[in-house]
C-alpha cells in the first residue's frame, strides 16, 4: 500500500498538540496526530462515571472571558461552540494565625471590588490602602517591565512592596493552587502575568460538557477538515538522521514527515524519543537541569445532594500553604496537619455534569510530581480533615470519593524520564530562571523538530499556556516551511 504523505506529525493531542495541529490544518498542512491514549484530549480529559462528568484534569480556565481557547475557536470559524460558562462567585476561607475558626467570604467575580477579599483579611484602613497601592502596581506592570522579573521570585518581588499580610499569605496560596510552585520559587514575571489576566478578565470560566469536550471539538474540527488522529499510537522514536527529523515510529508502524512536533514534554521529548546523542552535551545538561512543576494530589467526593452553591471554593491558612521550605519538610515526610483546598463542583456550571439532587465535588492541594512519591497518600487524608473541617455539611453529604495523584496523571499523560518527575499538572516549573525569556526555545536543535504545549512557547496558566503554546508553534512550522522551499 502506498505510503500517506504528510507534512506535519503532532505527537499528542492535549491542548497544546491539537491548537498546533488546527492552525496547521487551517493553513493547509497535511497533518498526522498520533495519541497513545484511547481518547483525545491530553490532561483536559471529561469522564462519564455512574451518571456523573468531571475532570480528572483541569477545572478551571483562567483567564475567564478571553482564554486562548476563545481564539482558537474563533481562528477555526466555531466561536460559538465554545460554550463557555463564567463564575460568578467563589467561596473564600482563611484562617490567619492566631484564630481558631476560618473566615469565610463569598466573593463575587464580575466586579473588580476587592472588598470582600480585605474583609477575608480583615485589613485595617491603612492596610487596605497599602494592599491598594500594591495591587495597581501588580496589574501596571508592562511587558518589558515582567521580563526584568524572570529571575526574581516572587517573595522577593513582594518584598519591594509594603504588603499587608494578609496580602502576601493569599499570593503565597495563589503560587500554589495557579501554578503549582512555591512563592519563594515561582518567577515573579509568570506570576503577574496571571494575575494581571484574572484583573483584565475574570477569574475562572468553565465550559457546558466540561474541559474534554472542548478538545473533543477540537479533534471533530480536525478530522472533518482533513487531519488524521490515530489513538493508542505512542510514538517509541523520533526518527532523525544526518541532523533532520524523518518521522516517527509506533510499536507497529513508522510515519514519516520533515517535521515533527511534540506535545510529550521537553525531557522525554529529548531524552527518550529523540536520544542525547543527537543534541550537544551542553544542551542536554541544561535540559537535565530544568525543574518540573508541582503535582496535584486530587479527592473526588461525590455527594447525596447538592451542598456547595459557588462553582469554586478556596480554604487556605497562614500554615497551609507551601515555601520551599514547607515542600521540603513534605518531601521528608513532616505532612502538615492544613493543607489548601482548592474546590470546583462541575454541576454548579452546568447542571447536566451531575445526577438530579447529587453533586461531585473535586478537591485537590499541591503536591510532589514524584509519580512514586510516598507523601500522595498522606496528603489525600489531609484534603479529608481540612474539607470535613471547613465544609462539615458537605462532608456529611459523602456518599463515596476516588483519589488520584501524580502517578495517574503521569500514566495518562506524561512520562517520567527523570528522578521524580512526570506527575507535574502543568509542565516545566514555571520558576525563577527557566521561564518567560528564559524558557526553552520551542524548535529544538535537530531540523524540523518542534515542541508545544506547556513546555515552550508561551506563558501563564495551564490550559491557557498550551493552547497559546500550539497556536504559536504553528507559526514558526509555517516559517520552518517557508525557509525549507525557499532554499
Ligand atoms: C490535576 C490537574 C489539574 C489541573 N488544573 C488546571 C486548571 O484548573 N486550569 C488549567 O488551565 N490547567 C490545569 N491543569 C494543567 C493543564 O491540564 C495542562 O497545563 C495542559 O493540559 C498541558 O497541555 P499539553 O498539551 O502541554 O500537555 P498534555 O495535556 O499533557 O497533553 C500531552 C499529550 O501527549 C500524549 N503523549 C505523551 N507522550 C506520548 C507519546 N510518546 N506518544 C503519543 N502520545 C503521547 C499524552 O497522552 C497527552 O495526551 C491541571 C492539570 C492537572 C493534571
Amino acid at each position: 500500500m502506498k505510503e500517506k504523505k504528510w507534512d506535519v506529525i503532532v505527537i499528542g493531542s492535549g491542548p497544546g498538540g491539537l491548537a498546533c495541529a488546527a492552525m496547521l490544518v487551517k493553513s493547509g498542512k497535511r497533518v498526522l496526530v498520533l495519541e497513545k491514549n484511547d481518547h483525545v484530549g491530553g490532561k483536559p480529559v471529561t469522564v462519564e462515571r455512574g451518571g456523573y462528568r468531571y475532570e480528572l484534569g483541569p477545572k478551571l480556565q483562567v483567564p475567564m472571558r478571553d482564554p486562548a481557547f476563545r481564539t482558537l475557536f474563533r481562528e477555526l470559524g466555531m466561536e460559538d461552540r465554545l460554550g463557555q460558562v463564567l463564575l460568578d462567585a467563589a467561596t473564600l476561607c482563611y484562617r490567619p494565625d492566631g484564630s481558631g475558626e476560618f473566615r469565610v467570604q463569598v466573593a463575587p467575580q464580575t466586579g473588580d471590588d476587592p472588598t470582600p477579599l480585605f474583609d477575608l483579611w480583615d485589613l485595617d484602613d491603612s492596610e487596605r490602602e497599602r494592599a491598594i497601592a500594591a495591587m495597581a502596581e501588580m496589574v501596571s506592570l508592562d511587558g518589558d517591565a515582567l521580563d526584568e522579573l524572570d529571575e526574581v521570585s516572587m517573595k522577593d518581588y513582594l518584598a519591594t512592596l509594603d504588603v499587608p499580610w494578609g496580602l502576601y499569605s493569599y499570593m503565597a496560596m495563589h503560587a500554589n493552587a495557579s501554578l503549582a510552585e512555591p512563592i519563594d520559587r515561582v518567577a515573579a514575571s509568570e506570576q503577574l502575568r496571571i494575575i494581571q489576566e484574572i484583573a483584565a478578565s475574570g477569574g475562572g470560566g468553565y465550559y457546558l460538557g466540561g474541559f474534554g469536550r472542548v478538545l473533543a471539538d477540537v479533534a471533530a474540527w480536525l478530522r472533518a477538515n482533513g487531519a488524521e488522529i490515530l489513538t493508542r499510537q505512542r510514538v517509541g522514536e523520533i526518527l532523525v538522521s544526518d541532523g533532520r527529523v524523518r518521522g516517527v515510529a509506533t510499536a507497529g508502524s513508522d510515519f514519516h514527515a520533515p517535521v515533527v512536533v511534540s506535545s510529550a514534554g521537553i525531557q522525554p521529548t529529548v531524552l527518550k524519543l529523540v536520544g542525547e546523542r543527537h543534541f550537544d552535551q551542553g544542551f542536554v545538561e541544561r535540559l537535565r537541569a530544568l525543574e518540573p512543576g508541582g503535582g496535584w494530589a486530587t479527592v473526588r467526593y461525590f455527594l447525596d445532594r447538592p451542598v456547595l452553591e459557588t462553582g469554586m471554593a478556596l480554604a487556605y491558612s497562614d500554615q497551609s500553604w507551601w515555601d520551599l521550605a514547607r515542600a521540603r519538610a513534605v518531601d521528608d515526610g513532616e505532612i502538615p496537619d492544613e493543607v489548601t483546598l482548592f474546590l470546583t463542583v462541575p454541576a454548579v456550571f452546568d447542571p447536566t455534569m451531575a445526577p438530579a439532587g447529587k453533586q461531585c465535588v473535586i478537591a485537590g492541594t499541591l503536591c510532589s510530581p514524584d509519580p512514586l512519591s510516598k507523601t500522595i497518600e498522606p496528603l489525600y487524608r489531609r484534603v479529608d480533615a481540612m474539607f470535613e473541617r471547613v465544609f462539615p455539611a458537605a462532608w456529611h453529604a459523602v456518599e463515596r470519593k476516588e483519589c488520584d495523584g501524580p502517578l495517574e496523571v503521569s500514566d495518562g499523560t506524561r512520562d517520567s524520564v527523570l528522578p521524580g518527575q512526570g506527575g507535574e499538572c502543568v509542565g516545566l516549573g514555571q520558576v525563577v530562571g527557566q521561564c518567560g525569556r528564559l524558557k526553552p526555545d520551542p524548535e529544538l536543535p535537530v531540523d524540523g523538530l518542534f515542541l508545544a504545549g506547556c513546555d515552550a512557547g508561551a506563558p501563564s496558566m495551564g490550559t491557557h499556556q498550551a493552547t497559546g503554546s500550539g497556536m504559536k508553534v504553528a507559526g514558526l512550522v509555517e516559517r520552518w516551511f517557508d525557509h525549507a522551499y525557499a532554499t
